[in-house]
């Protein structure tokens, strides 16, 4: 296949693919099966450094930036693996990168790029307040030194594989704060005190192999050295990570989109019926051309809003706009190539259909489309607000 654009990070690409080359489609297969996370996988990307890429040099990492971020990620997910067990080890540390001590920094930054500690759990959805961050009920009354922590959160990803977490939670209740964004604070919690001492994890199945969780905070202690930046401003805090997480997981939908075109198009070049191969009918080619259509212009997209982030200027439209577009093009790349594989789409051994289940869920996390669509509605074109 010719790709129409120059290939960002040749040499990073070729490396992330060998490293890719050794966990081919059996080994994901076989994990899914048993919903088991990779970590062979994971500790082989650590090994090699590509999830310290966003750390700066200073703390042990390559501080090579967003954009090098994007073109690991795409790698992974372009050669049919996948990035979810491992990529909120490369953006979690934003939040103390930019917000944290200079002993924060010095204490655990050196050991999440070398992939001593495990920085993979992100801590913000609730049950009760879905996309609703301000609305979350999680409370750190302080006591002393420490605070103490109470409340619930959802879909916590990665949380039974990470030695720490970033937790989004009120100091302060919404009705007392001025702004319903103030009031909220992010604690870096390790999560290896806090298991059994009052955090308790309980594994949530879910149609991909995610290891995602739901977690129970009942009178869990925080040391409040553990606060990163100032009480009651953590929500701002976040944000920034926010539009990192969303490009990087734009990122991986581009790698998607790529895994499956690049799926369809050998086998419709490949499969015969009716005596001639199945590409030869525009039916089936032109999917093929409109997936790799949506995903280039996806993939501009997700390169200018990673270039914003990398120049510190405000990408958070940029970011949400990339994800919206590559999750999309992902989605319908997907659809795709089941169809032109007709029945082979559903057999297990082809890893289209674990694909196809894995980059469905990029419409509804980290942020769901019709949130994006709100964001540019009332922030970009001035409309009126509908919450
Ligand atoms: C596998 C998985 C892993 C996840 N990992 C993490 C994680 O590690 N950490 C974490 O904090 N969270 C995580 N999440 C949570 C994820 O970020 C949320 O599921 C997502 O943001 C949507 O929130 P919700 O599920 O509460 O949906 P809701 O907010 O309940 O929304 C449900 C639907 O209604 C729509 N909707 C809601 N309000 C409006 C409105 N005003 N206008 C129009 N439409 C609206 C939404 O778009 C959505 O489609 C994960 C979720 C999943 C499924």
């Amino acid at each position: 296949m010719t790709d129409t654009t120059e290939e960002t990070f040749p040499d990073i690409r070729e490396a992330v693919r060998r490293l890719c080359a050794r966990f081919a489609g059996g080994y994901w297969r076989e994990l899914d099966r048993d919903r088991k996370y990779p970590t062979e996988f994971v500790t082989a990307l650590a090994q090699d450094g590509w999830l310290s890429v966003l750390i700066p040099e200073e703390y042990g990492g390559s501080g090579l930036g967003l954009a090098a971020a994007t073109a690991v990620l795409e790698e992974v997910h372009r050669s049919g693996c996948n990035g979810g067990a491992a990529h909120a080890q490369m953006y979690t540390m934003g939040t103390v990168l930019r917000h944290g001590s200079a002993a924060q920094k010095e204490k655990y930054l050196p050991k999440v790029a070398s992939g001593e500690l495990r920085l993979q759990a992100f801590g913000v959805t609730e049950p009760t307040s879905g996309t609703d961050t301000t609305r979350i009920r999680t409370f750190a009354r302080r006591e002393g030194d420490h605070y103490v922590v109470n409340g619930q959160k959802i879909w916590i990803s990665r949380a039974e594989h990470s030695d720490l977490m970033v937790l989004l939670a009120r100091t302060a209740p919404r009705e007392a704060s001025a702004k319903s964004s103030d009031g909220i604070s992010v604690f870096l919690v390790d999560m290896r005190e806090a298991l059994g001492n009052g955090l308790t994890i309980r594994p949530i199945r879910t149609m991909l192999n995610h290891a995602t969780t739901e977690l129970f905070f009942d009178d869990m202690k925080v040391p409040a050295e553990n606060l990163i930046g100032e009480e009651g401003k953590g929500f701002r805090y976040i944000l920034s990570g926010m539009n990192a997480e969303r490009i990087l997981i734009a990122s991986e939908c581009i790698g998607d989109a790529r895994f499956f075109i690049d799926r369809a198009s050998a086998y419709a070049s490949e499969r015969s019926v009716f005596g001639r191969p199945i590409g030869e009918n525009q039916g089936v080619q032109f999917p093929i051309a409109r997936a790799y259509v949506q995903t280039e212009a996806a993939a501009r997209m997700v390169a200018h809003a990673a270039s914003l982030f990398d120049a510190g200027k405000p990408a958070g439209t940029e970011a949400n706009m990339a994800k919206m577009l590559a999750s999309e093009a992902s989605w319908y790349a997907a659809d795709m190539c089941v169809q032109t594989h007709g029945g082979f789409g559903f057999a297990e051994e082809y890893d289209i259909e674990r694909k196809f289940r894995e980059t469905r869920l990029y419409q509804v996390a980290p942020i769901s489309t019709n949130l994006i669509l709100s964001h540019v509605a009332t922030h970009v074109l001035g409309l009126p607000k509908s919450f």
